[in-house]
């Protein structure tokens, strides 16, 4: 039976969840629209159609929103922000959003998960602005299976991106792939060798049976363990110690003069639910406290009542979310007796 560890009352601002984790991460999803249609995010029909279910505009939480939460959140103990989506560069006028949230008070870490498709127009502004750490989703690097993939065909304009990128400073830029047996696999070499001539840290994610329009099956997953074994042709996978800018990837080099490092990321086959500092924010205003959990609370709500004492209402909601973090998403367990029963779509909650 599993041991309920109560939060110390009034640590950390009551950030300590009922199991002893400190929350200090925010996911922002800015956006749920996306200028791809990858084949796990989105329907096969979806994908051939481009028919996407989309949030209206006044569904979305408006930048003010969004900065006054954030203004609360870090003033509560978060320290680290990501900004996601959908793809978060669609979203009109962002780079003004990603300006002001850079002036935010004691908030001094400002990251950005893109497809990199926008990457070559915005890389320097947003590497200006104080964003330290970006990541580039990378499933390929064959332009006609980035084409099946993601479903537009701009293999050459993404890897523009990921160089401006690189250019303009951002060091190390990550590249990750989810690993789908018999769709990408074969690459895993490739992607594993760029880490060795150049300083990039390439990330293998297991692909998760997120979303119900999700490709997921068993067939395609493969675990991190067998991610690693079909990576002894490239070379000898040296491990490291991980570092606070690695998140949840255990951290390898493979062979000792490599350049960059490897980083796997185990959602399902080793989770790191005992060390989840995370809090998620979906597009429409919904603080998720758990990626595989459908579980969520109303936030928008909130901010739309108004009211002189609005911050102290946005505080009290962050800490019930806080309070209602599941101690794990047990989907190994969850998928053995009946299969994936998360349904959230990554587009709105945020990747
Ligand atoms: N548009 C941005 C991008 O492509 O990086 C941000 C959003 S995207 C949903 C964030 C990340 O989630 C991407 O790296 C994507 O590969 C990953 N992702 C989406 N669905 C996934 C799944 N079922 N399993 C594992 N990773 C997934």
């Amino acid at each position: 039976m599993s041991q309920i560890i109560k939060a110390p009352a009034g640590d950390n601002n009551g950030m300590v969840d009922m199991f002893a984790r400190t929350i200090s991460y925010l996911r922002l999803s800015l956006t749920d629209r996306c200028n791809l249609k990858c084949m796990y995010c989105v329907s096969e029909d979806e994908q051939e159609e481009g028919c996407l279910s989309k949030l209206k505009h006044e569904e979305l939480l408006s930048y003010e929103e969004l900065l006054r939460v954030v203004r609360v959140a870090v003033e509560m103990g978060i320290t680290k922000l990501r900004l996601t989506g959908g793809e978060p560069l669609v979203r009109n006028k962002v780079m003004r959003f990603i300006e002001q949230l850079a002036d935010v008070d004691n908030l001094d870490d400002i990251r950005i998960t893109t497809n990199g498709v926008l990457l070559e127009k915005y890389a320097e502004r947003l590497y200006a602005a104080g964003v330290n750490k970006i990541n580039i989703s990378l499933d390929t690097l064959k332009p006609e299976r980035f084409a099946r993939i993601t479903g537009v065909d701009c293999f050459d304009r993404v890897w523009r991106g990921i160089e401006k990128a690189r250019q303009v400073g951002f060091s190390p830029v990550k590249l990750n792939m989810v690993v789908m047996r018999g769709i990408n696999d074969d690459e895993l070499p490739d992607f594993a060798r760029m880490s060795r001539e150049t300083e990039m840290q390439i990330r293998f994610i297991e692909f998760m049976p997120i979303g119900a329009s999700s490709r997921w099956d068993k067939s395609t997953y493969m675990t991190t363990d067998e991610i690693k074994e079909r990576l002894s042709v490239a070379g000898e996978l040296i491990p490291l110690s991980s570092g606070r800018a690695d998140g949840p990837a255990s951290m390898f080099r493979l062979g000792e003069d490599a350049r960059g490092k490897l980083g796997f990321i185990s959602p399902i086959s080793h989770h790191f639910c005992d060390r989840c500092n995370r809090l998620r924010l979906t597009s429409e205003g919904m603080l998720r406290s758990c990626l595989l959990h459908d579980r969520e609370t109303d936030l928008r709500s909130v901010l739309r009542q108004g009211g002189a004492d609005i911050d102290e209402k946005i505080r009290a909601t962050l800490l019930a979310a806080i309070r209602d973090k599941p101690k794990g998403h047990q989907m190994e367990e969850r998928l053995k007796e009946q299969g994936s029963d998360c349904h959230g779509r990554m587009s709105r909650i945020g990747g």
